[in-house]
């Protein structure tokens, strides 16, 4: 196929999110040799290029081609809010097509986390989340998810040591991409971040689960749990009538014992909901034997209905895990003052919505 053929697609072509291999064919399509695809992946992925003119090592008329003809970034910032309380930054990044997602970026204990979208609102309804209250406006493309990476790294000058999908939407509803991201960053000519790295937080998606253990995929799973009996579950997680918690545990189980990783189990903790001592004791049964640690996350601020157990409660439910030991950490949120905690992220539908845009930045 000659380079004029490809030059007749009326829409620039998209390369970031594009694989080694796919780089690689796209590029013999358009007339060059295949290494030139490795050569683009080095300079999309490890060194952040945005303009073609500094690729040095690409000659210039097909350097003046890609500038015509091609896109090398899917979105760019345009908000951001620093929290008063800690390292921690929150970007609202504007996509092609007007949509706009948050990112968020921690700095703690010598650590860069980034939490990264994975689509733009969600529609699995929990009903203690941000994002729910959104719905599904669409799934982003592998090159979208890299992006907010590429960008915070940018923007910040640190390069991230670990990325966590726990930003807008469920990951396993967008699958493919959400992998495909996972592996350019994971890719030692890409970002080059370790798979035990790079975590994936999933509310339950058990076929999607089963799918990620026969794929062997080598990043870090967690599930969202956050309660221990379906009643209450269902009652917060509408999707627990479809994937109850004996399906989606059989699944954590299966998955701890092909991969020979931990999960890690996420439980929200909601006053009055699901913080008791007997649900933490029945927390312990239900995880008793599956490799795991529990992150217990204190309910952050997302609408009016639930609060926040009391410290001495927290402290309380760790306390009975521990005991029957499970490994058990308490995530306090980063960056609540900006509403860039979990579930907090709820990016306006367009930019004239939020008016803190402009001022914040
Ligand atoms: N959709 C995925 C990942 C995004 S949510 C999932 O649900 O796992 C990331 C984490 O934030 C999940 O564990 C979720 O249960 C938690 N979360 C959602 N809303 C929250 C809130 N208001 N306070 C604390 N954690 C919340
Ligand atoms: Fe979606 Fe996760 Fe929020 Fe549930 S907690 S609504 S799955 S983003």
């Amino acid at each position: 196929m000659s380079r004029a053929h490809l030059s007749n697609i009326a829409k620039p072509v998209l390369l970031k999110g594009m694989s080694l291999e796919q780089l690689r064919t796209w590029c013999q399509e358009a007339g060059e040799p295949a290494y030139r695809g490795t050569q683009l992946f080095d300079w999309l992925y490890k060194r952040g290029a945005t303009d073609p003119a500094i690729m040095a090592n690409l000659p210039s008329g097909f350097r003046g081609w890609l500038a015509e003809n091609t896109l090398l970034s899917a979105g760019s910032v345009v908000g951001k809010s620093a929290s008063a309380l800690e390292p921690t930054l929150k970007y609202l990044i504007h996509l092609e097509d007007g949509s706009l997602v948050e990112t968020v970026s921690m700095l703690e204990a010598g650590r860069h986390t980034v939490c990264l979208s994975s689509q733009v609102g969600c529609n699995v309804g929990c009903t203690f989340c941000a994002t729910a209250s959104m719905g599904l406006v669409r799934n982003l493309h592998p090159g979208e998810i890299i992006d907010q990476l590429l960008l915070v790294q940018e923007d910040r000058g640190i390069p991230a040591t670990n990325v966590v999908f726990m930003g807008m939407g469920e990951p396993l509803l967008n699958y493919a991409s959400v992998i495909a991201a996972a592996e350019i960053m994971h890719h030692p000519r890409g970002l080059n971040i370790g798979a035990q790295r790079i975590t994936i937080s999933t509310v339950g998606i058990v076929p999607r689960i089963k799918q990620y253990t026969d794929e062997q995929q080598p990043y870090r799973l967690a599930i969202s749990l956050n309660a221990t009996d379906d009643q209450t579950r269902a009652e917060i997680m509408p999707l627990d009538r479809k994937w109850n918690l004996e399906k989606l545990l059989n699944a954590a189980r299966n998955h701890a014992r092909t991969s020979k990783r931990a999960i890690t189990f996420e439980y929200v903790l909601l006053a009055g909901i699901n913080d008791s001592i007997k649900d933490a004791g029945r927390l312990a049964r239900l995880v008793s034997n599956i490799k795991c640690k529990i992150n217990l996350i204190p309910y952050n601020e997302a609408g009016a209905i639930f609060r926040k157990p009391l410290q001495h409660v927290i402290e309380a439910f760790a306390a009975q895990l521990k005991e029957a030991r499970i490994p058990v950490t308490i995530r306090w949120s980063n960056g609540v003052d900006i509403a860039a905690g979990c579930g907090q992220l709820a990016a306006p539908m367009n930019l004239q919505e939020d008016a803190q845009v402009s001022t914040d930045y």
